[in-house]
């Protein structure tokens, strides 16, 4: 009797002890689960920062994500190709997002990229994107640039010119004072603007 009460007992042990350390083994999984997660989101939240995306916006491509590839944008009958850093959608729109981490400032050249994804996703994608996201310099400023009738005039002047080069016309260098004296090929460029001569001058006539 002492005996059957002893084994139950030193049985009873076995168990609770088991439980305790299925229990703990659980507990730690849940704790590693949950630092995972926590690192995971903190990682999501600094590569959603750095391509200049909010929490409200939907993630559709990432330049260089296997698991969101970005689409390459090709227009033929433009003549225009083109991949953003990151597409989003933004209240319905699908949103180009390009990154220029060494930018300084914002760059006409910039904003005509940004302008050139927004034609390209409007002829691709059947819909005229309102805005797109250009996201500047180390501290990731982000930039919201309309894409306005204005604007893409503008592009299209740029376009034009730029076929009529490849068609045989004549460039136009456009040379400031103030880029030219910062320039490091300066000393051996013709078409160098100086203090007193700051004006168009055509590419060939120096
Ligand atoms: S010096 Fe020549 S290459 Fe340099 S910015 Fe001026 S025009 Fe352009």
């Amino acid at each position: 009797m002492i005996e059957q009460a002893l084994r139950d007992f030193f049985g009873t042990l076995v168990e609770v002890s088991s439980l305790d350390t299925d229990l703990l083994l659980f507990a730690m999984l849940v704790a590693v689960c949950i630092i995972t997660f926590d690192s995971l989101q903190i990682i999501a939240t600094r590569k959603r920062r750095e391509a200049g995306l909010e929490k409200k916006s939907i993630t559709l491509g990432l330049d260089g994500s296997k698991m969101l590839p970005v689409k390459n944008y090709v227009s033929e009958s433009q003549g225009l190709a083109g991949r953003p850093d990151a597409i989003i959608i933004e209240n319905g729109f699908i949103i180009p997002v390009e990154r220029k981490p060494l930018a300084r400032k914002l760059r006409d050249r910039y904003v005509a990229q940004l302008l050139v994804y927004m034609r390209l996703i409007e002829e691709v994608e059947g819909k005229k994107p309102p805005y797109g996201y250009l996201i500047l310099g180390s501290n990731c400023r982000r930039v919201k640039i309309t894409n306005t009738d204005n604007r893409q005039a503008w592009l299209q002047k740029m376009i034009d010119e730029m076929h009529e080069i490849l068609d045989g016309a004549q460039a136009m260098a456009t040379p400031r004072v103030s880029k030219c004296k910062r320039c490091d090929v300066s000393s051996a460029c013709s078409f160098k603007a100086e203090e007193a001569s700051e004006q168009l001058v055509k590419v060939g006539q120096r």
